[in-house]
């Protein structure tokens, strides 16, 4: 059902829109400015009906954080007003609102144009949904892997907390699909995805699916250690499912190798970028590829001296990685 915020300062409107608007979604309301962009940064809605004269904060001052706010960006406002003058509907427009309704509301028209915001809603947010997910198997795709990284990235740039990246690979996955043909390939790589998504537990970790056999889980705010035992957690899992394997001299069943690197983005001395800590991270699972597969190696980025030199791996081999 959708949700829709219904922002005036005169309480007696907002009983009157609420219940006309009730049969088209849950309606919560706020009387300031204030209120309803702390409301909106807990759950964003999926429409605002915003007055737009409101002592403190006015209507046209809140869109215009709601428009710098990535959070907020996308939710439709209709602005709701006793103006009827074309001044204020430009400067509604201007700041981003969607559509501007004026007081006394008229009922029918009020319903009209908000279903069709909430329609034009839901397709973006299908849209966005279909754009930003690999369609295999549901995790995020290499698009909206980039994106998050650079996010991720900056925002640790400013916090000054860690970050940490796993990029997986599965081991003989070629030999899987000569073997087993490319719809059981398919089937496997779903597999590993779920195994994935169940391990990256926190609500801002991003699992994703980067290239054909190849995932990546995105961390923030974690450290060495954590990253770790997350890489650990997902390779032990994989191997806990069993998916047999009959071509793979690994193992009798699919296995991962794992790279994973972190760190402090705001500890420029070292000249780390975003792309040497994929580098770092690439490096580590080139070192788990190459002494045995089926592993995790953590890439040591302290000893990095500029952002395009690769760092050095320690590998943690697979019976010390099971604890
Ligand atoms: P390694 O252990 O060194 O990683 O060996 P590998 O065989 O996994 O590595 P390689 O990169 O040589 O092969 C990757 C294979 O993954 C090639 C292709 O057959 C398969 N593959 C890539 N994308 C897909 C996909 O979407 N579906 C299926 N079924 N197979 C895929
Ligand atoms: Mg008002
Ligand atoms: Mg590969
Ligand atoms: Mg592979």
């Amino acid at each position: 059902m959708p949700s829709l915020l219904i922002v005036d300062d005169n309480v007696q409107l907002i009983p009157v829109m609420a219940r006309m608007l009730a049969p088209m979604g849950q309606v919560r309301f706020a009387t300031s400015g204030e209120d309803a962009l702390a409301q909106m940064r807990q759950q964003p809605p999926d429409l605002v009906l915003l007055d737009a004269e409101m002592p403190g904060m006015s209507g046209f001052d809140v869109c215009q954080v709601m428009r710098n706010d990535p959070a907020l960006d996308l939710v439709p406002v209709i602005f709701v007003t006793g103006h009827d003058d074309l001044g204020a509907e430009l400067r509604g427009l201007a700041c981003g609102a969607v559509d501007f309704i004026s007081k006394p509301v008229s009922e029918p028209l009020l319903i009209a144009r908000v279903r069709t915001q909430l329609r034009i809603k839901r397709l973006t947010d299908e849209l966005r949904r279909t754009a930003t997910t690999d369609a295999l198997t549901g995790l995020d795709n290499r698009g909206s892997f980039d994106q998050r990284l650079q996010a991720e990235w900056s925002r640790a740039e400013r916090s000054g907390s860690s970050l940490a990246l796993v990029l997986m690979d599965v081991d003989h996955f070629k030999r899987f699909n000569d073997h087993y043909g490319h719809p059981a390939g398919d089937g496997c790589l779903r597999e590993v995805a779920s195994a994935i998504r169940d391990q990256a537990r926190r609500p801002a970790d991003l699992a994703a699916r980067i290239g054909g056999e190849e995932f990546a889980v995105l961390l923030p705010e974690t450290d060495e250690d954590g990253a770790l035992q997350v890489a650990q957690r997902i390779r032990a899992a994989i191997v806990a499912r069993a998916l047999p394997h009959e071509a793979s001299t690994t193992a009798a069943h699919v296995t991962l190798s794992l790279g994973v690197a972190c760190c402090r983005p705001d500890r420029q001395t070292a000249g780390l970028t975003l792309e040497s800590l994929m580098a770092a991270a690439d490096h580590a699972l080139y070192e788990a590829k190459t002494t045995g597969r089926n592993r995790c190696a953590v890439a040591r980025m302290d000893g990095v001296s500029n952002g395009a030199a690769a760092a050095t791996a320690a590998t943690v081999t697979a019976a010390q990685s099971l604890h």
